[in-house]
């Protein structure tokens, strides 16, 4: 913690810097938020063109009750501020030969989808929840809900003794396989690596935790767009007094004697602070905005990246009925997918991620039509794919790829269209080589080596957001702005 009391400032208006603000604000501090962008929500963002409204980034929510948490410390609460729609199904995964898998909220309606598939496999998926339940009940207090503090924090939980139980030799495949005897039934349990961004070929079997957390415990979608909960947490930040500043990069991060000064903006500006919460990833900081610290980002630099995507608006003017809220069109090879990531090329033959918002959100396309957001993982890089030759050419790939999924006429469909390569993360959001989630999670340590919240050597200093922990995705970025605030008002034991 910085000296008592002073102002706090917030770089960056991801969700995880909105969540810190509102948190140190509720508490009584004095409250900055600067954001280089236009608009708040950092990659929880929103497009409108033609009479079609997309989600630029997130378009699944999971875990709600930490959102709603965090507004009852604000004095509100989920149910008060958005219509939260549990989603029947998670998820409908498809393959070229027609077969279809729908991931139904409702256990008897899911266990029928599985016996569809493959017989065998329904205790096996008993079994899988109750081994993976019991990773989540190990790891979600450490890793998740309490500040992550090295091997304090492993100490202090009763993962050491149990460590057995983690599953962190295996892969997150050798793991599924284990269970699972149909390959579609394993594509799609592996499919949940790629929520941190990772490859189920290399990742522990720990994150099985994932899959279980969607299957366990839902997923969910608000009334209204993603893009309602930036909305909400800026309404919220507004209402208990943090001063917002949009078009106000952060150039800077002055410190002196180990102890944080404030900041500079690259207009010139500057903000004293006796703590700063930087929800921009640590090795773009520790690079530009951190004098000294160019060692660290060197250091950051050479660790691998979570994966990149390539994401595709399309408003088009019809509406395949086929399609759930969320659809997987799945590659016919997995494995040769993830190989070709991790080699830094794209796959010929990519799985596409498909949502719309119909089903909820009839205003969002015109009448007749969908708003199709497409999603394929790609390499994150530093410079090797040049994205403004490929994107139309990997594009066609992909209108390729539908046309096997019912999608054939879709390039005449299309009124308009949006694409957003590694090139624009980086680009609009800092993201080191447009990775979506941060550091890669394929290592067997990489849950305990993310770049840790607390500064060690400037006091004051805190980070926020997908790149520190406890990870990326809308909960766990939430969750790292509460523990950023913990440490800057003292909480955090
Ligand atoms: C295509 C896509 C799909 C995704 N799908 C899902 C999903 O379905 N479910 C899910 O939970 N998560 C998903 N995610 C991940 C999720 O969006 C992120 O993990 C989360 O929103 C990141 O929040 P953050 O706090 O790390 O901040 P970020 O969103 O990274 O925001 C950082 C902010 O800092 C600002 N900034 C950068 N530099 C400066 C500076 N110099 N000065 C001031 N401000 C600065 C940026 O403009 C930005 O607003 C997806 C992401 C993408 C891109």
């Amino acid at each position: 913690m910085g000296t008592t009391g002073g102002r706090v400032v917030v770089i960056g208006a991801g969700v995880g810097g909105l969540a810190s603000a509102i948190r140190c604000a509720q508490a009584g501090r004095p409250t900055t938020l600067l954001e280089a962008r236009p608009q708040l929500g950092g990659k929880l963002n929103i497009r409108h063109d033609a009479g079609f409204t997309w989600d630029t980034g997130p378009s699944l929510l999971t875990m709600p009750w930490v959102l709603d948490e965090l507004l009852q410390c604000a004095g509100t609460s989920l149910a008060q501020e958005l219509d939260i729609i549990s989603l029947p199904s998670a998820c409908r995964y498809l393959w070229e030969d027609g077969t279809v898998f729908d991931a139904h909220a409702s256990l008897p309606q899911l266990l029928d989808s599985i016996r569809h598939i493959s017989p065998d496999d329904t205790h096996a998926f008993m079994r899988f929840l109750t081994y993976a339940g019991t990773i989540w009940d190990l790891t979600a207090d450490p890793f998740l809900y309490q500040p992550f503090d090295g091997l304090k924090s492993v100490a202090k939980s009763n993962m050491l003794h149990r460590s057995w139980q983690l599953d962190g030799i295996r892969t997150m495949d050798q793991a599924v396989r284990s269970y699972f005897r149909h390959p579609y039934m394993q594509q799609v349990m592996n499919r949940f690596a790629t929520y941190n961004g990772s490859s189920p070929f290399r990742t522990p079997a720990t994150f099985n935790t994932i899959a279980w957390a969607e299957f366990a415990l839902g997923a969910f979608y608000p009334r209204g767009g993603m893009y309602g909960i930036t909305q909400l947490l800026e309404r919220t930040a507004v209402r208990l007094g943090v001063e917002i500043k949009v078009n106000t990069a952060v150039a800077e991060i002055s410190h002196h004697n180990g102890a944080v000064r404030g900041v500079c903006t690259s207009d010139g500006d500057y903000y004293d602070a006796t703590d700063v919460i930087c929800n921009v990833d640590p090795q773009i900081a520790y690079e530009r905005f951190i004098p000294g610290a160019k060692g660290r980002a060197e250091r950051l630099k050479k660790r691998e990246l979570s994966m990149s995507g390539m994401a595709i608006l399309w408003g088009i003017d019809r509406a395949y009925t086929h399609l759930d809220h969320h659809t997987v069109c799945f590659s016919p090879n997995y494995r040769a997918e993830f190989a070709d990531i991790d080699a830094g090329r794209l796959h010929d033959t990519p799985t596409v991620y498909l949502n719309h918002t119909m089903n909820y959100d009839p205003s969002h396309a015109p009448a007749g039509g969908q708003n199709l957001f497409a999603l394929v993982n790609v390499p994150a890089q530093r410079g090797a794919i040049d994205w403004a030759a490929t994107a139309p050419v990997y594009i066609e790939r992909v209108m390729d790829r539908l046309a096997s999924f019912g999608m054939a006429d879709i390039r005449d469909r299309i009124v308009v269209q949006h694409v957003y390569t590694p090139d624009d993360f980086a680009h609009l959001y800092n993201a080191p080589g447009g990775a979506i989630y941060g550091l890669a999670s394929n290592a067997r340590t990489s849950a305990f080596m993310r770049p840790p919240q607390r500064d060690r050597d400037i006091n004051g200093l805190v980070f926020c957001g997908t790149g520190t922990h406890p990870g990326g995705g809308v909960p766990l970025a939430l969750l790292s702005g509460k523990h950023a605030a913990g440490y800057v008002l003292g909480n955090d034991t």
